[in-house]
């Protein structure tokens, strides 16, 4: 089994590219919910959705979340009777949260409602959120403290940010199944994914890291920092917010404790040597993936850099 570690779109992108080169039931996906957010009455899980989405072949390429050809009745109608709708979410998105808010009042986990919407989307890789509690990712600006989502959809992640905060994240468990697949493993991946938000909420459930410490796998990340900055999304505030370089070589030291391969852009390969320094084996690769063919040569790279082929 190979498992994987996954925000949004970056690591949906890198996902599409693993799923043509590993049979699906041989892939794992843990995936980051602190920015699930309450909102219409609903629950939203915007990471577990760009990637059910984009494995399902349904997801807005453009964008890289929502659904293709969606429309955006409902959304328009809430603001009719004056309902906030700076969260935007297409009619048919709507079901999936619809469908998911359904799931959760009749007594299921997050993921018992994440597996029977992988099942109706004809989805084979195993989709875990990372728990089944609350957690909850907010965003401390000078001003203020609010929800990710509120920082990021609402305010266009214009607020400097002062920190970042888990609510929650001390008493959360990992869902069921999780760290077994980290510890059964035949590989661990990170995905390019940003790596204070989403790997760092992952990282922050402790029996998460314990068992991707513990793992006989061997572990590899991709650098979501392509030449000094983000492909796309607040990575680089969020990485200053914090006193951190916006680096390859800065993501690499916050995955020190438990990595053994770092995948880093032609980019950056200047600071090969550097991040060599810091213990680990460096490959350097073209990583910003446009087409299926860039998303299956890093898959590629990446297992071969953990010996499987
Ligand atoms: P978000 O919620 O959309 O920010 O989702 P993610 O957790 O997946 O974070 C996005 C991160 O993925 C950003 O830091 C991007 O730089 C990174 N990313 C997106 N596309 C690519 C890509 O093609 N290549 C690489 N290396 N990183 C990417």
């Amino acid at each position: 089994m190979i498992t994987a570690l996954a925000g949004g779109v970056g690591a949906a992108r890198f996902l599409q590219g693993l799923v043509k080169i590993v049979p699906e039931e041989e892939i794992t996906v843990i995936v980051n919910t602190g920015d699930d957010i309450d909102l219409y009455g609903l629950h939203i899980s915007p990471d577990l959705d760009i990637v059910m989405y984009t494995l399902a072949g349904i997801v807005d390429e453009e964008k890289g979340w929502g659904i293709r050809d969606d429309t955006f009745h409902c959304l328009d109608m809430l603001g009719r009777y004056g309902h906030e709708t700076w969260f935007n979410i297409g009619d048919k998105d709507f079901a999936t949260h619809i469908y998911r808010t359904h799931l959760l009042r009749n007594g299921l986990s997050l993921s018992e409602a994440t597996k029977t919407l992988c099942q109706k989307l004809g989805l084979k890789v195993k989709i875990l959120p990372m728990t089944d509690d609350k957690f909850e990712t907010t965003i401390v600006t000078p001003d203020a403290a609010m929800h990710f989502q509120e920082y990021l959809v609402k305010r266009q992640a214009k607020d400097k940010v002062v920190n970042v905060l888990f609510e929650g994240g001390k008493e959360a468990k990992p869902a069921p199944e999780v760290v077994d697949s980290i510890l059964n493993a035949k590989a661990v991946i990170i995905c390019p994914s940003n790596p204070i938000v989403s790997i760092g909420a992952i990282l922050f459930l402790n029996d998460i890291k314990k068992a991707i410490k513990e793992t006989e796998a061997r572990v590899a990340a991709v650098s979501p920092i392509v030449g000094g900055s983000p492909v796309k999304g607040p990575a680089d505030k969020l990485m200053q917010g914090l006193g951190l370089d916006v680096s390859a070589c800065a993501v690499a030291s916050l995955y020190l404790d438990f990595l053994d391969v770092f995948i880093i852009d032609q980019a950056d390969r200047t600071q090969k040597k550097q991040i060599e320094n810091l213990g680990l084996h460096v490959v350097v690769t073209d990583t910003v993936m446009k087409s299926l063919e860039d998303k299956i040569r890093l898959a590629k790279v990446t297992l071969e850099s953990v010996g499987v082929r």
